[in-house]
């Protein structure tokens, strides 16, 4: 069975910069996550080993404050909480300010870009549209000073628009491009009379993956996508290589892959999202290679499904 490895593939320079500065910052004071650094279990045990705690983005303290809406209260001891690469609104930052945090900012520099194409288009006039997954911090982040800003994700969501003039579009930096463009083909036929100004807000390490990953795909039987179940990239690239029918493994940890599974592979191909580190990569990598090692060892009989070759 041969290898591919996608060209781009795992941890991209923002979260590889939040994740120094989170752990650079923890070794000299305690520090506390706002929400999760990334979505992925390996790195937030790291982290965990070292000391550092996580909070909800509502609730920094964790001793039940009040919702946003009415204002947090300060603890009585600030505490040094940090915002993550995924950004965060500006009225949360004011309210964290507000109650006495001393707040570290490892926002995303392309994450900032998107914050600011978002402000200059409502400045503008245009109607704020979001395209990406609601409820995902960084769309929030993005949404929460515009309160009349709407977040679409399938086109059926185009629907829910009010009828404006002018919408004014960006996008969740991890979105696939082909999808943002399928979205607005569909705003502009759905409102042909509105003018639709859009600010490409997809990130160039989110493209690079997408791209390597047409290749792999035009190349692999089957492809290994590494990354946590809740990141939002690593979703997206597992579902590009289902839309293509390619089968597709979407794991965290190299222990998940079965030598069974391999039975009639040829070529696997292997990608990881923007939060997943280099040395699960290379583990994952290594669990292939053992794999493929298996195969040429056992030709004519091949394992039950159940029972993992030995590392
Ligand atoms: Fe920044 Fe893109 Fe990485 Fe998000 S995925 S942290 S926007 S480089």
């Amino acid at each position: 069975m041969k290898i591919l490895l996608a060209h781009h593939f795992g941890m991209c320079f923002g979260v590889r910069d939040a994740l120094a500065q989170a752990e650079n910052l923890a070794q000299r004071a305690p520090l506390t996550i706002l929400g999760e650094l990334v979505h992925n279990p390996i790195v937030r045990e790291r982290l965990r080993a070292q000391g550092v705690a996580e909070a909800s983005l509502d609730d920094p303290s964790g001793i039940g404050l009040p919702p946003m809406k009415h204002g947090l209260e300060a603890p009585a001891t600030p505490t040094r909480v940090m915002i993550t690469a995924h950004g965060a609104s500006e009225r949360k930052r004011a309210a964290w300010n507000a109650a006495g945090f001393e707040v570290v900012d490892g926002t995303c520099p392309l994450v900032r870009h998107a914050h600011g194409e978002l402000k200059q288009l409502v400045r503008a006039g245009y109607f704020p549209v979001v395209i990406g997954r609601a409820g995902h911090v960084e769309v929030r982040g993005l949404t929460e000073d515009f309160s009349d800003a709407v977040v679409v994700d399938v086109p059926s969501d185009l629907l829910k628009l009010p009828r404006r003039d002018r919408y004014g579009v960006i996008s969740q930096t991890t979105q696939p491009i082909q999808h943002v463009e399928l979205m607005l083909r569909e705003l502009r036929s759905l409102y042909p009379e509105a003018e639709v100004k859009f600010s490409d807000t997809v990130c160039k390490p989110t493209k690079n993956r997408q791209d390597a990953l047409e290749e792999l795909i035009s190349q692999a039987e089957l492809i290994v996508v590494v990354g946590g179940r809740e990141s939002n990239n690593t979703r997206q690239l597992a579902a590009t290589c289902r839309k293509a029918g390619r089968r597709t493994f979407h794991i965290e940890r190299p222990d998940e892959l079965r030598f069974a599974d391999f039975a009639e592979i040829e070529v696997v191909g292997l990608t990881a999202g923007t939060s997943t580190l280099r040395e699960t990569v290379e583990a994952v990598r290594t669990r292939l290679e053992e794999i493929a090692a298996g195969q040429l060892n056992q030709p004519a009989k091949r394992q039950p499904a159940s029972v993992p070759v030995a590392p």
